[in-house]
């Protein structure tokens, strides 16, 4: 479910701004009409399960401090006792705790915040208009300790980069510190059209002579493994079984998810 469509974060990578998915403007935040009336009517409608948010936007962007369409998502959400999974980069979720909290007490919760760098600095540059790494890393540790299941999205991997092998491992600690219970990664990025041109843009920005080597070492492909993948995630799993951390998507969902009640009746015939 995308509450907003476009995303103001400005992420150099960012896919959702690829031509298929249609989306002008993509860096101007657009509210969706009567969303939380034909949220209600679908909720009211449907079993329970999970929803998802924030697939093809963040949705704590800053227009959400004043509209709190989100916050009134979750309000409904909790109402009609669903389960909640949220991708996200903002510490703006920090405001929604007390309805996280009262999700969790009845369904399943799952926040997957994204980081790709542990260095500030580093993630000013490459998501420039959200919380740097280290607050995102504080917003987990309070959703951890308020018992909800924390974990983060380390993609993309940008290489040349963010693919240096002691970030990976500092990051698995700072996240294993954080209270986080998981870290997934696929060690690589993707790129196509429109997308690749306003990656590429910012490469000679910020990154000078680097278009040429991403050009030169992978032409036009899609996917954009990182050059050493397989030392990098044998590394990366080291530090994680190191830590107790989860990484296989395959645990991940087999650890948020618990047993839940409900008031339904078995009828006899
Ligand atoms: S937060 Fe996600 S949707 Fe928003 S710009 Fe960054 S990558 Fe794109």
């Amino acid at each position: 479910m995308n509450l907003y469509k476009g995303c103001s974060h400005g992420c150099i990578y960012c896919d959702s701004r690829s031509n298929c998915y249609h989306i002008d403007n993509f860096d101007k935040v657009r509210g969706k009409e009567n969303a939380l009336a034909i949220l209600e009517h679908e909720l009211a409608r449907k079993k329970s399960g999970i929803i998802g948010i924030g697939a093809m936007s963040d949705t704590y962007n800053p227009f959400e401090i004043k509209y709190e369409q989100t916050r009134g998502a979750l309000k409904l959400i909790s109402k009609y006792n669903y389960g909640i999974s949220i991708d996200t980069k903002s510490d703006l979720i920090l405001r929604d705790l007390d309805l996280l909290k009262e999700i969790n007490s009845k369904n399943n919760v799952i926040i997957k915040f994204t980081i790709t760098t542990p260095n500030d600095a580093l993630s000013k540059v490459i998501e420039p208009n959200v919380c740097p790494s280290s607050k995102r890393l504080k917003a987990i540790k309070e959703l951890s300790a308020n018992g909800i299941f924390t974990g983060i999205m380390l993609n993309p991997v940008l290489p040349f980069i963010t693919d240096k092998e002691e970030d990976i491992k500092l990051l698995v600690r700072l996240v294993y510190e954080s209270g986080a219970k998981f870290i997934h990664t696929y060690l690589g990025m993707t790129l196509r059209e429109n997308q690749r041109d306003y990656y590429y843009e910012k490469l000679d920005k910020y990154f000078p002579n680097l278009k040429e080597k991403y050009l030169k070492y992978y032409g036009e492909r899609y996917n954009l493994l990182t050059p050493n993948s397989q030392k990098l995630y044998r590394i990366f799993t080291e530090e994680c079984q190191k830590y107790g951390i989860l990484y296989k998507m395959s645990d991940i969902i087999k650890a948020y998810k618990k047993e839940i009640k409900t008031n339904e009746q078995i009828s006899l015939f």
